[in-house]
């Protein structure tokens, strides 16, 4: 909760701090035991970053993160490193994520190894099993990250993951690096993954349709900020907030009858160096009034299960 993550700007001959990135400001929520929590926005947003933060692969700069109860925000050496085998990470490119010199079997087996998780039987044993659970066969732990396709290959880094046995899963841009039909066959594993092993996911994405398909609750970002969070159903059939709305109406729903008029915004994503004051979106809503330049809106709930962050909801 209250997280902010800056990445300081460094110029001039003295390398002075002289500004921030506000790359993530000070968002909270929680994510549910056995839930998919999507987190959408464009490039740039911080979603990446947030998820960097809750693995603690970065510090935040303020705020708490909690896991299971615990304040796990300084954690660090022994006790970070034990956390740390409940919390892995998926990331969009599998084959930069994988060691193309490593065998799929060392690759699966290194976080069994580095954990001294068993006997060289035994982790050869699960390293099989993993594979299979993942929908590979036993035998290609002998083989090589390039001889495996797109998809096979990040079947391969969720096996690696699952090794061990975490109980949430970051995935970063996990399927878009696919085309859209082994998209469906990584969404799928995943969420029988979830079923079958009690996982959470914070689901990260650009990709409104992606995240639809397998998220309980969505958050929208912009410019750092949760923008708006709530429900799925809540979200992509009754959008609050303009972006949200904006996004959307950008998104293509091929299945669906209703045609979503069009919002198009005006401009670019401001830099988060310099994000405009009070509302972030205020140089480009459609709906911005005179408050939201100079008055930040708070995320409040607004509804049954729906939190928004916009004046036209105070
Ligand atoms: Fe638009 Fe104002 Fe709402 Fe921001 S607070 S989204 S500018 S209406
Ligand atoms: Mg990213």
């Amino acid at each position: 909760s209250g997280v902010k993550k800056y990445f300081p700007i460094t110029g001039g001959v003295f390398r002075r701090t002289i500004g921030a990135v506000k790359a993530v400001d000070d968002i909270s929520f929680t994510l549910r035991k056995g839930e998919t929590l999507g987190l959408v926005g464009e490039s740039g947003c911080g979603k990446s970053t947030t998820g960097r933060v809750i693995m603690k692969i970065l510090d935040p700069t303020a705020g708490t993160i909690r896991f299971d109860g615990h304040d796990i925000t300084k954690l660090s050496g022994r006790a970070l490193r034990e956390m740390r085998q409940d919390f892995q990470m998926v990331f969009q490119d599998p084959y930069s994520s994988l060691n193309p010199r490593m065998s799929v079997g060392t690759l699966v087996a290194e976080p069994l190894i580095v954990n001294k998780k068993g006997t060289r039987e035994q982790i050869r044993d699960e390293v099989e099993r993993l594979l299979q659970v993942v929908g590979l066969s036993p035998e290609a732990r002998l083989r090589f990250p390039h001889e495996f396709s797109g998809g096979q290959r990040q079947r391969i880094a969720i096996a690696r993951a699952l090794a061990l046995k975490p109980k949430l899963i970051v995935a970063d841009e996990a399927v878009s690096a696919l085309d859209v039909s082994i998209q469906a066959q990584i969404l799928n594993l995943l969420a029988d993954l979830r079923k079958e092993f009690g996982l959470s996911y914070v689901f990260i994405s650009h990709n409104l349709a992606v995240v639809k398909h397998v998220s309980d609750r969505v958050g929208v970002m912009y410019l750092g900020r949760m923008v708006e969070l709530a429900d799925k159903a809540k979200l992509y059939n009754q959008p609050l907030h303009p972006y949200t709305q904006a996004l959307l109406s950008a998104a293509p729903e091929p299945k669906r009858n209703v045609t979503r008029d069009r919002i198009v915004l005006a401009g670019d994503v401001p830099s988060p160096a310099n994000p405009p004051s009070g509302c972030a979106f205020h140089t480009r809503c459609p709906k911005v009034m005179d408050v939201c330049k100079s008055q930040r809106p708070e995320l409040a709930a607004y509804g049954e299960g729906q939190f928004v962050a916009c004046h036209l909801y105070a």
